[in-house]
């Protein structure tokens, strides 16, 4: 992809500050990090959201992402816990159309966090939770771009 930025990165035509490379996957440092410490884990291979990347890249997107959520809990960084996130799509709040995991260290109080709806604390219907499920699997039985 000529004019996707992470594309650039990986054909090191724009500078990264890298973690981790190997032939599937680049981590770098983020340019707008939520807390210190904050990575991003990217396939190498073009793909905008995780539907349209191979199982084999995603695979290991999620394998150096779990080596480096240990590396960052040892690195003397402060750190707590860690936030894996991958907003997957516009709506989800993705700015970069190229799949990447964040890896977010996270400390009491560093006040990052998920606004949720405000009726969030109130448990839903659960016959109407059930029929959202049968919708579901009825797809995931037959999926229309399964490898
Ligand atoms: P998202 O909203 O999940 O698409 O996150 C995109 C992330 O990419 C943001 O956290 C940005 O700060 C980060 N980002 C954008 N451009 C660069 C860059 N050139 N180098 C490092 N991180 C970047
Ligand atoms: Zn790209």
């Amino acid at each position: 992809m000529e004019d996707c930025i992470f594309c650039k990165i990986i054909r090191a035509e724009i500078p990264c500050i890298k973690v981790f490379e190997n032939d599937l996957v680049i981590a770098f440092m983020d340019i707008r990090p939520v807390t210190p410490g904050h990575l991003l884990v990217v396939p190498k291979k073009h793909a905008a959201i995780i539907p349209d990347l191979d199982n084999e890249s995603l695979a290991e997107m999620i394998s150096i992402a779990k080596d480096l959520d240990i590396a960052v809990r040892n690195s003397g960084i402060p750190c707590e816990a860690v936030n894996l996130q991958v907003a997957d799509g516009k709506a989800a709040g993705q700015e970069v159309p190229h799949v990447h995991l964040h890896i977010i260290p996270r400390t009491t109080g560093d006040g990052f966090g998920l606004r949720m709806p405000a009726d969030h604390t109130v448990p839903k219907d659960m016959s109407k939770i059930a029929e959202l499920a049968v919708l579901i699997r009825a797809v995931n039985s037959d999926p229309p771009e399964a490898e």
